[in-house]
């Protein structure tokens, strides 16, 4: 499958870095599910891309059952082109220090490795992913690989121009702004899930069809399936199904080199990056089927509060299942004047998952289910390094308590930097659970403080 990326919303920060990406490998996976091979890409000139844009126009309006409003521009661009562009995005919603604090706080949860600059991070996966990619700010279409094989470029340019209805209808740079102005990441990454996801459908139905077979050709339950099993894609299965659906030549080598560099990011940039395509994808396919295309309009007029609600498409029915708040207790005095609080924020079930992807990938769905709310905030001490407190709230005691059982056999040693000496202590309280990971007597005093209501506490 080829990947594509609608507006990028980096690292569930909520931070757009680019408008409608179309990356590799989820576009790589789709051709392993419906029509492997094609013929090898030769390298499009813009006169070709401009025709093919044309087709691909006519497609879309037909799969979606409404027009586009205005032409699309293509432009070429190349690669350092892009990478100029990315830096410019990044400065404006990932400046400097605001990127150190993000990457102290996933080191904390053991998510990223110590030191890990996740500026050059994010702008190397980008450079090394992208297809193409949709401007709203432009309104304009713009292809960085021409060199794909055939039939990928049908679907990168099918699905960029579902971006660009997307904006033509909904204004996405609006939708953007919302979106950043939402309470904590996990709302701020819900509106990816969205874009992505119709736009990642859409493709797909084009696939289908390019394949002989309407969507509505295949029984509901065979659908689910299809779409549930490239939701539920491990990491592995993922990058092995987009290299063998390639074929040989350099077209498929572009996709092949691709995905290679995605293979060696850590796991919290990946699912960052994939999660919006294949569980947003899915996410839009039940709504489409429940409520039609105008239930997937109204997610662009009223986008999900929380990852929980796109990865758990039936709580996106009225009345919502919305998230809770969780407030955390003042831990400044209780720690003392060296430690210094780096960044607080919300991690939501997609980030739960990504979490118990990279400490226990068994626990992983079973552990982030049923998730209400969380809070957490990291300290910094400046010889003694990094303390985590960890706050969520569960939809009832029985999920609590499966959060809480996966949470303890969590090893101690990988989480605050793998630094020596951090301790993990986990305490229950009905539906809320607390974590706290950070050295002695730092992290013995900021649960103390957390835990007044405990019922269970566990130490190691
Ligand atoms: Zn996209």
């Amino acid at each position: 499958m080829s990947v594509w990326k609608a507006i990028r919303l980096c690292c569930r920060c909520g931070r757009t870095v680019a408008w409608a990406l179309v990356l590799l490998l989820p576009a790589a996976i789709l051709f392993g599910q419906t029509s492997p091979g094609g013929g090898a890409g030769r390298g499009e000139t813009l006169e070709a891309m401009k025709a093919r844009v044309e087709r691909s126009a006519r497609q879309l309006e037909r799969i979606r059952g409404r027009k586009l409003k205005r032409p699309v521009p293509v432009v070429l661009q190349t690669a350092a082109e892009f990478r100029a562009y990315v830096d410019k995005e990044l400065a404006h919603q990932l400046p400097e220090d605001l990127a150190m604090k993000e990457s102290v706080a996933l080191q904390a949860f053991g998510l990223l490795p110590a030191g890990y600059d996740l500026r050059k991070g994010i702008t190397e996966l980008y450079v090394s992913q992208a297809g193409a990619y949709y401007d709203p700010d432009t309104d304009t279409f713009y292809v960085l690989k021409t060199n794909l094989p055939e039939v990928q470029l049908d679907t990168l340019v099918l699905h960029e121009l579902a971006h660009a209805m997307q904006d033509q209808y909904f204004d996405l740079g609006a939708l953007r702004e919302a979106a950043l102005a939402g309470p904590n990441e996990d709302a701020r990454s819900t509106l990816a899930y969205v874009y992505e996801g119709e736009a990642s459908y859409l493709m797909m139905l084009a696939q289908m069809l390019q394949g002989g077979k309407g969507i509505d050709d295949i029984p509901v339950m065979q659908q689910e399936m299809v779409f549930q099993t490239m939701r539920d894609m491990t990491r592995e299965a993922l990058t092995a199904s987009a290299t063998s659906a390639q074929p040989p030549g350099s077209g498929g080598d572009e996709v092949r080199a691709a995905v290679k560099a995605l293979s060696e990011v850590p796991g919290y940039l990946f699912w960052g990056l994939q999660d919006p395509y294949l569980k947003g994808q899915y996410c839009i396919h039940r709504v489409r089927v429940a409520q039609g295309w105008e239930g997937v309009d109204a997610l662009f007029r009223t986008p999900p509060a929380s990852t929980e609600q796109v990865l758990h498409p039936e709580k996106l029915v009225a009345p919502r299942d919305e998230p809770k708040p969780v407030d955390l207790p003042e831990l400044s005095g209780i720690l003392g004047e060296s430690w210094a609080e780096v960044y607080r924020n919300t991690l939501g079930e997609a980030g739960v998952m990504t979490f118990f992807d990279a400490h226990d990938p068994v626990a992983k769905v079973e552990a982030s289910a049923g998730w209400g709310g969380d809070s957490y905030v990291v300290f910094r001490h400046p010889s003694q390094g990094l303390l985590l407190f960890w706050k969520t709230l569960w939809d009832d005691e029985s999920e609590a308590i499966q959060f809480e059982k996966a949470l303890a056999a969590v090893d101690a040693h990988a989480l605050c930097a793998r630094r020596e000496g951090t301790t993990k202590r986990v305490a229950r309280a009905g539906a809320e659970v607390l974590m706290v990971a950070g050295p002695d007597p730092a992290a013995e005093r900021a649960f103390a403080a957390g835990v007044a209501r405990a019922e269970t506490v566990k130490a190691e």
